[in-house]
């Protein structure tokens, strides 16, 4: 195996995934397996499939383009394929057939994916994102109705759902307040335009939190969250806390020593703008005395790999910064050996960007023969969500 290289459970995955499954099935919750941050990697999408979710959804079309005949028995058994992100204009009819269904903030979208439905004898189902405080994308609540009076001209589309997306862009918290938003909008809906909305889609990992604490009256007509960094790395998304029950190590990021010397702590020479680099904290030097030195590693891994501030190192290893290829490190006692491999725990961040390099391999593990009953001694009785 070359390295760098992603070290990836898969039975992990789909524990968590049937843990999240299971947990939010009892309260009336499907799940919907987000993929993105794995660039549409097959296993893992089975996995999730594996684990129960109720369809897969990505924010890339080229991803779900990836997952075509994915499933854990049969061809084409992920159940919907939903495109997550807003659909771009030029690529309605590649939606239409690559996609189940999509989520939309926009009638001129809407319009060509029905024109492209209509061509191809599909209908093509669609989800309105609204706008609930986040202030990335949504329909203003205001707007809404008149937004699907509009959309009723288009026959190649049907109105599969609402959803809302927060935490992403401004770091809305999801809570009892904007759900009962969004539910009582779906009641509104559902009056207004007789009809039932399928899908009620309350957000992402970030939701996991709202929904542990909520009663069945709070939760009202929310009846879906989109998880992909809680199925992935076992984590809620505002605070980072691990979820009870789940892994948090179903991915391990390898890379290997190339350079390892003592040198002083202080750069040599005048000091202009770095090339591509980031530090993982602030230059401290001057407050060491001026023949001051440290161990010093290097590891073949950078900003083209992944995310180096999102990478956790082990204990006694310190990440001082990066640059394109180069990693540097800084350690206790002695030197890193050269050729020695380091394991590093990426964050969502570290782990999209390790998926998505071509510079890193993938290194699989653990397939359908683990024996996923006993493997995190979870106790799910236990409160649903702590830590
Ligand atoms: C990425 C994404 C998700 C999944 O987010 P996680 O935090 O990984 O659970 C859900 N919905 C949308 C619209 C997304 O873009």
């Amino acid at each position: 195996m070359s390295n760098p290289r992603l070290k990836i459970d898969i039975s992990k995955i789909e524990h968590n995934a049937r843990v999240l499954v299971r947990r939010l099935g009892t309260q009336g919750i499907s799940v919907t397996g987000v993929t993105k941050a794995s660039l549409g990697f097959a296993p893992i999408a089975a996995a999730m499939c594996r684990g129960g979710v109720s369809g897969i959804g990505d924010s890339r079309l080229g991803n779900l383009e990836a997952l075509q005949g994915v499933g854990p028995a049969k061809p084409r058994d992920t159940g919907p394929l939903w495109l997550l992100r807003s659909p771009m204009l030029s690529e309605a009819s590649s939606v239409v057939s690559l996609a189940d269904l999509s989520s939309n903030t926009e009638l001129d979208v809407i319009s060509a994916l029905s024109n492209a439905a209509i061509h191809q004898v599909r209908r093509h189902g669609v989800v309105l994102m609204i706008q609930l405080g986040d202030l990335r994308e949504g329909i203003l609540p205001g707007d809404l109705h008149r937004f699907i009076r509009q959309m009723q001209r288009f026959s190649g589309i049907s109105l599969q759902g609402v959803g809302t997306n927060l935490a992403c862009l401004s770091g809305v918290v999801p809570d009892a307040r904007n759900m009962a938003e969004l539910s009582s909008i779906a009641c509104s809906i559902e009056k207004d335009f007789a009809m039932r909305l399928e899908i009620v889609s309350g957000g992402n990992s970030a939701n996991l939190n709202w929904a542990a604490s909520s009663n069945a009256m709070e939760r009202g007509r929310v009846n879906n969250l989109r998880l992909g960094e809680a199925i992935l790395l076992g984590r809620e998304a505002t605070e980072r806390q691990i979820v009870a029950g789940l892994y948090a190590d179903a991915f391990v990021l390898i890379a290997e020593v190339i350079e390892a010397k003592q040198k002083s702590v202080h750069p040599r020479g005048a000091i202009g703008q770095p090339s591509l680099s980031v530090h993982a904290k602030a230059s401290a030097q001057t407050s060491y005395a001026s023949n001051t030195t440290r161990f010093q590693s290097i590891l073949a891994i950078g900003v083209q790999d992944t995310d180096p501030l999102g990478l956790t190192a082990p204990a006694g290893v310190q990440i001082l910064g990066a640059s394109s290829d180069h990693l540097v490190v800084e350690t206790e006692t002695d030197c890193l050996r050269v050729g020695s491999e380091i394991a590093f725990s990426p964050d969502y961040s570290a782990l999209m960007r390790a998926m998505t390099s071509p510079f890193v391999t993938r290194e699989i593990h653990g397939g359908l023969a683990m024996d996923l009953g006993r493997a995190a001694g979870s106790k799910d009785s236990e409160a649903l969500f702590a830590v």
